[in-house]
């Protein structure tokens, strides 16, 4: 789902210098494919996650006993989910990133950042590694 929203808009895609934080505070810079919403991706992403939510709320008004929980928790969870993605202002593509540590690819395809919270934690599962990925600007 992630990719559909985020491949037709023509957003800014750069190699742009990424680094990499491991546990012991080490840092590693690696060239990452990222990619740079704009305003309008930014509210594109935000109504379309936030719309889907709205229409399952009201769908569920048909779900006997259930609407009473379902349709006030996907009501606000519209709000609140689709105010994360409108907080997303970049998006790193890890598919051909591999671990720095043990060079396996991770499980994870792609990483948000938020202007608030600028790195991705990142964790390895084949030797258990945490990791933080960050843009370098
Ligand atoms: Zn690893």
């Amino acid at each position: 789902m992630d990719s559909s929203i985020i491949a037709p808009t023509p957003a800014k895609v750069s190699a742009m210098g990424t680094q990499v934080v491991f546990e012991d505070q080490t840092v590693q810079s690696v060239d990452l494919n990222s990619i740079k919403f704009s305003l309008r991706t930014r509210i594109e992403r935000a109504l379309k996650t936030s719309g889907i939510l709205v229409c399952a709320s009201l769908l569920s008004i048909l779900i006997p006993v259930f609407h009473i929980v379902l349709v006030p928790g996907l009501l606000i969870s519209s709000v609140v989910i689709g105010y994360r993605r409108f907080s997303e202002n970049s998006c790193i593509d890890l598919t051909d990133f591999k671990c720095p540590k043990c060079h396996e690819y991770l499980n994870e395809k792609k990483v948000f950042q938020t202007k608030l919270d600028p790195f991705s934690k990142v964790y390895c599962f084949n030797c258990r590694t945490n990791m933080k990925v960050f843009l370098k600007s």
